[in-house]
């Protein structure tokens, strides 16, 4: 049969799901000048493919545009259809970044904190998903046997990620009941998440080509493990030099670093709603599920929403150059480039203000009393989406971080989202959130 190969150009929206439009691959030089026609009332189209209360209606038109430095193209080596996308922009028809686009957004962060700081932020995703076949034999965590038993979808991942762009770090058998993990090499912040898009991506479409299936659900079953995205960030100077560590500061973070983690801590409670944005999100940030359930500071603890990671210490080990911390609140239901403009904004006003760090804590923590947390300056995490957006919207300074429409808009679209899944039952709910995910 003859085919004509097409292309599409996408952006990953507020319900972090992947869309867009393709065109004929004679058209590329074309589009990648003026892009293809968008709507703004796209930006309410739910996770569950309703729409929210949308103030644009019918009206209005954007562009999308594909940039070049985010591009997939893999030939899976099979015969059949390559995967050929990119990831871009949606500006108004006159240029201009639009206030709802998260990769335009996070664009800005990055520039804003290098013409403040003059740093860059280095990222790497770390992701857990799950297979949705209940009744394969994975073994335990971490065994070979699991990794085994999907090391055919393991290769061919990892060779896709590879084709499109992604420098896979690792990939693993986790410990949660059919639970993986994959990681990637760090690298610029807006490139990080648009691998990340692509490290989900090509797992998805790895899993469909095998005819298997996965989630990347937060929580896939109530009552098993979480599926966490963990971000790990350093702080850099333009030539590469990590400038994150220094042995006498808190936690071993030079001064900056401490800053930018304190900005990170003080503002999550208002930005959870950013990187943890799905209802069932939390049932996972909650004590005992390794996962994050306060806004702590913690030392090589899985249990801290800002977790200082280790390094290797043997004589001669460079530790400047490895030093990372890693945020843990926050989940696959989220666009990686909205995750990482919450984080940038927050830190780079800890940066601003010279927000202190705080000590790490050493304990488990949920078992401090309220009196406690609050004389060590230590707030629960939200415990459901809509305390969380409350959150958002009463907090003005973070608010102030994102362009009219923009919050108002976010807060529309999932609000809906909870009044969508609101009449189900918890096997319901988490159902269609693992088949959305
Ligand atoms: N599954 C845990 C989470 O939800 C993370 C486990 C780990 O990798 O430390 O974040
Ligand atoms: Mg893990």
């Amino acid at each position: 049969m003859n085919r004509e190969e097409l292309i599409m150009v996408c952006c990953s929206d507020l319900s972090g799901q992947v869309k867009g439009k393709a065109f004929p691959a004679a058209d590329l030089p074309a589009r990648m000048a003026r892009g293809i026609g968008w709507v703004p009332t796209n930006a309410q189209i739910t996770t569950f493919n309703t729409i929210a209360d949308t103030p644009f209606g019918a009206l209005g038109d954007l562009l999308l545009i594909p940039d070049p430095n985010a591009e997939v193209a893999v030939d899976w080596g099979d015969g059949g259809p390559t995967e050929h996308w990119f990831l871009g922009n949606i500006l108004e028809t006159d240029g201009e970044p639009w206030a709802c686009c998260a990769r335009s957004m996070l664009g800005e962060a990055v520039q804003a904190l290098a013409a403040e700081t003059g740093l860059r932020v280095k990222t790497a995703f770390e992701m857990e998903f799950q297979f949705r076949e209940p009744h394969e034999e994975f073994g335990s965590g971490f065994g070979l046997r699991g990794f085994r038993h999907k090391k055919g979808f393991g290769e061919a991942y990892m060779a896709a990620m590879r084709a499109a762009g992604v420098e896979p770090d690792s990939f693993l058998k986790e410990w949660g009941d059919r639970q993986y993990e994959v990681t990637m090499h760090p690298t610029r912040a807006l490139h990080a998440a648009d691998e990340a898009v692509i490290m989900r991506e090509m797992a998805r479409a790895t899993a469909a080509r095998l005819g298997e299936r996965i989630s990347f659900t937060p929580v896939l079953d109530p009552g098993g493990v979480g599926n966490g995205v963990h971000i790990h960030m350093s702080l850099m100077e333009p030539d590469g030099t990590n400038v994150t560590w220094d042995p006498e500061g808190t936690g071993g973070l030079s001064k900056v670093a401490g800053h930018f983690v304190a900005g990170m801590l003080h503002h999550l409670p208002s930005i959870t709603c950013l990187t943890a944005p799905s209802v069932i999100s939390y049932g996972r940030l909650v004590p005992h599920r390794w996962s994050a359930a306060y806004n702590n500071l913690g030392h090589r603890d899985r249990e801290a929403a800002v977790r200082i990671c280790p390094v290797v210490e043997t004589e001669g080990a460079d530790i400047a150059s490895q030093y990372h911390f890693e945020f843990r609140a926050g989940d696959s239901a989220a666009t990686p480039h909205l995750q990482l403009v919450a984080l940038i904004r927050a830190g780079l006003d800890g940066i601003r203000k010279e927000m202190a760090v705080p000590e790490p804590t050493h304990e488990d923590i949920s078992e401090l009393s309220d009196e406690e947390l609050a004389a060590r300056g230590i707030r629960k995490l939200p415990g459901t989406l809509e305390e969380a957006l409350a959150l958002f919207e009463a907090d003005e300074e973070v608010r102030s971080w994102f362009r009219d429409p923009f919050p108002e808009i976010y807060l529309k679209h999932k609000r809906s989202e909870i009044a969508h899944v609101a009449e189900m039952t918890e096997e319901e709910r988490h159902a269609a959130y693992s088949a959305a995910y």
